[in-house]
């Protein structure tokens, strides 16, 4: 009779404890697990008197703030030169997961990745969220379909994107360099188009955002690892075109008023992955100049969720709205 008596205590004790583990779980997920997408607020203008009247974002996918930093300087010999005599650079910090979306949602959201996306594996987009794109003048964006493409999902007539072919994205494993040709192209063919077009009055319009997205790293990054001779080289292409991008812009454009901003969704560890908190994965180059930047030759550290106020300061557009 005692012991039938005991063990009823114990299954009661049991069942009371699983309830208690899971009320103080269910906190955890109400507190950590929510969405920081706020709905129905006010977008609030960056700034009146912006520096620029226009911004050219760089983002090379997957490089690593060591890979052009410190002893690797002289891989990227023009992006070091910019940062030594006229630029201000640091290491954007960027949080875990070091995914791609998470990355550029980050820079170009000013928010934390909503964690809901983790049931999706990180690479679907659960809710819409607002960013520098869709607060632009107008947009153009070229680079990797599963990038570009996450930033018109409302099809706005303001927003330009520009992708190659997934399959293309396959191919770019033999020789990633392809990938940043691509786009390079792309923006210089666009720019000879439109020095020449008399009635493309958005493209000379304040405000406007023009993105390039270079897959090329990430994929060297992956299939040969950081250290290896193509992650190199595909770097030093990339180095080798931001003068040109440079140069295509200050001719059509010769009114001192770009910006330039370069810098990296996520790094990546020696042995070419991403995703975790190591700081291989998470410290990025972050390296500004032309209209608005002032010339510092410190390092200054940033996290990546301020770059998209950055930005929308640089050209006086609202912040997104929900940048943190
Ligand atoms: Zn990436
Ligand atoms: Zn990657």
């Amino acid at each position: 009779m005692n012991g039938m008596f005991k063990n009823r205590n114990v299954v009661i004790l049991i069942i009371f404890g699983f309830f208690v583990h899971a009320l103080i779980l269910k906190a955890v997920f109400d507190i950590y697990f929510s969405s920081p997408i706020d709905n129905g607020m006010t977008p609030i203008k960056s700034t009146n008197n912006p520096p620029a009247k226009r911004l050219v974002f760089i983002v090379a996918d997957g490089l690593r703030a060591d890979g052009i930093f410190g002893k690797s300087q002289s891989e990227a010999p023009n992006l070091t030169k910019i940062r030594k005599t006229r630029g201000s650079w640091g290491v954007a910090h960027t949080r875990v997961p070091t995914e791609s979306r998470p990355g550029h949602i980050a820079l170009l959201g000013g928010i934390y990745e909503d964690p809901a996306a983790i049931l999706k594996g990180w690479k679907v987009n659960p809710v819409d969220f607002d960013s520098v794109i869709n607060q632009s003048t107008n947009a153009w964006c070229w680079g990797g379909p599963s990038i570009v493409n996450m930033f018109n999902r409302d099809n706005l007539p303001h927003i330009h994107l520009y992708s190659y072919d997934p399959s293309m994205e396959d191919y770019g494993k033999n020789d990633t360099i392809s990938l940043d040709q691509w786009v390079f192209d792309q923006v210089e063919n666009f720019i000879e188009q439109h020095k020449i077009c008399n009635d493309c009055k958005h493209f000379r319009q304040s405000g406007n955002l023009f993105f390039l997205h270079l897959l090329g790293i990430d994929t060297a990054g992956h299939a040969y690892k950081p250290e290896s001779a193509e992650y190199k080289s595909n770097i030093k292409f990339v180095d080798e075109h931001i003068p040109k991008i440079e140069e295509l812009f200050e001719n059509v454009f010769p009114d001192k008023s770009t910006a330039y901003v370069f810098s990296a969704d996520h790094g990546m560890t020696n042995w070419g992955s991403h995703g975790a908190g190591s700081y291989h994965e998470t410290e990025t180059p972050l390296i500004a100049w032309g209209a608005g930047i002032k010339i510092n030759q410190k390092r200054m550290d940033i996290d990546q969720i301020d770059v998209a106020p950055l930005l929308s300061a640089l050209i006086g557009i609202n912040f997104p709205i929900n940048s943190l």
